[in-house]
C-alpha cells in the first residue's frame, strides 16, 4: 500500500517540501507520496479527523497552522511546547503526535556547513526574537557552552523570550551590538531582515572576531546582505537553506522508514526552484 504524507498550510503553493520529499522518495524507490494540501484554518479540525482515519503516515505543518495544531494533536512533545510551534506530525494507531524539527534542522545545517562550530565555549548572538529564534535558542542550549545574547528591534519581545526559556540567555536591543561583538563566535539572523533587499545598517562586521561564524536562516535570497557582507570581511558563513533541508530528515524517516541524506544534488534542485 502506498504510504502517504503531506504538508498543510494556507496558502501552500510556495512550499519546497514536496520537492524535497519527492526527491528522496524517488532516490530510495519508495512506494510513497508527499503532497501539498491547502487547508484553511476553519477546515483544520476536519483535516485532523481525516488524519485519524489513517489515510496518511504523517506530514508537515506550515504557516498559519504551526501554533493552532497544538489543540488538535493527541500528544505534543515537550520540546515543541517550549518552542511554541509544531512543524511535523506522525499518525500512529489513529492518534496524531506533534513535534518540532526546526532545531534539528538548524544544528544539522551548521554541522554540515561549518564542522566543529560548537567546539569550545564562545558567546552566540541571535538577532530576532520570533518563532524561529525560539527553535534556534533551544538548539544552542543543547550544543553551545557560552552565553546567548538575543538582540531584537523590540526589546520587550527579546526579554519575554529569554524569561520563558531557561538558560544562560540575555536580552538586548540592537544598540548592544558594539559592546558584545568582540566576544561573539556565532551570529545567527532569525529576523526577517534580509528578505526583499532589507539590510542591517547597525551591524559593523569589523567588530567581530575573524574566527566568527555568521549564519542566516532567511534563504530567499540565498546569499542575504548579511552573509555577503560577512564574506567580504573574510568571515565563515552558512546560508539558511540547509536548515530547511535538514529539518525534513526526521519527518521522512518517521513516515517512510528510511533516513535520507541532504546531498548536493538535493540542494541544487531546491536552489533551482528558488528562482521561480
Ligand atoms: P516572526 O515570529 O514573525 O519574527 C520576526 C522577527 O523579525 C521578530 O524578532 C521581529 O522583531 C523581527 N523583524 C521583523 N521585521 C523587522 C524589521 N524591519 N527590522 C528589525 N526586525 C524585524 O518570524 P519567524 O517565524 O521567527 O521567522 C523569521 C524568518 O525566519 C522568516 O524570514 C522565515 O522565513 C525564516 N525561517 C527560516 C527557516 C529555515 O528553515 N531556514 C525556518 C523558520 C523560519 P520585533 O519583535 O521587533 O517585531
Amino acid at each position: 500500500m502506498t504510504t502517504k504524507a503531506f504538508v498543510i498550510g494556507h496558502p501552500i503553493h510556495h512550499s519546497r517540501s514536496p520537492l524535497i520529499h519527492g526527491t528522496w522518495l524517488e532516490q530510495h524507490g519508495i512506494d510513497g507520496s508527499y503532497e501539498a494540501i491547502d487547508v484553511a484554518p476553519a477546515d483544520l479540525p476536519a483535516f485532523f479527523e481525516r488524519l485519524r482515519s489513517g489515510e496518511f503516515a504523517g506530514g508537515n505543518v506550515t504557516i498559519p497552522h504551526k501554533e493552532t495544531v497544538f489543540a488538535l494533536c493527541d500528544s505534543v512533545d515537550p520540546l515543541a511546547r517550549t518552542i511554541g510551534a509544531v512543524n511535523t506530525l506522525t499518525v500512529r494507531d489513529g492518534k496524531v503526535h506533534g513535534t518540532n524539527t526546526d532545531y534539528l534542522g538548524f544544528l544539522g545545517n551548521l554541522d554540515a556547513g561549518a564542522p566543529g562550530w560548537s567546539d569550545g565555549p564562545h558567546d552566540a548572538m541571535i538577532i530576532g526574537a520570533g518563532g524561529a529564534a525560539r527553535a534556534v535558542l533551544m538548539a544552542l542550549r543543547r550544543r553551545d557552552g557560552g552565553r546567548v545574547h538575543v538582540l531584537n528591534r523590540t526589546l520587550a519581545n527579546a526579554q519575554a523570550l529569554v524569561e520563558e526559556i531557561d538558560g544562560p540567555f540575555e536580552a538586548h536591543g540592537f544598540d548592544a551590538f558594539p559592546e558584545l561583538a568582540a566576544h561573539t563566535g556565532l551570529v545567527v539572523n532569525t529576523s526577517s531582515i534580509g528578505m526583499h533587499g532589507s539590510r542591517f545598517d547597525w551591524l559593523d562586521m569589523t567588530l567581530l572576531p575573524k574566527t566568527a561564524l555568521v549564519t542566516d536562516i532567511v534563504y530567499t535570497p540565498l546569499i542575504t546582505p548579511l552573509l555577503a557582507e560577512a564574506q567580504t570581511h573574510g568571515l565563515r558563513t552558512v546560508d539558511g537553506l540547509g536548515m530547511l533541508l535538514h529539518q525534513a530528515v526526521p519527518g521522512f524517516e518517521a513516515w517512510f522508514g528510511v533516513r535520507p541524506s541532504v546531498t548536493p544534488e538535493l540542494r541544487a534542485r531546491v536552489v533551482a526552484s528558488l528562482d521561480h
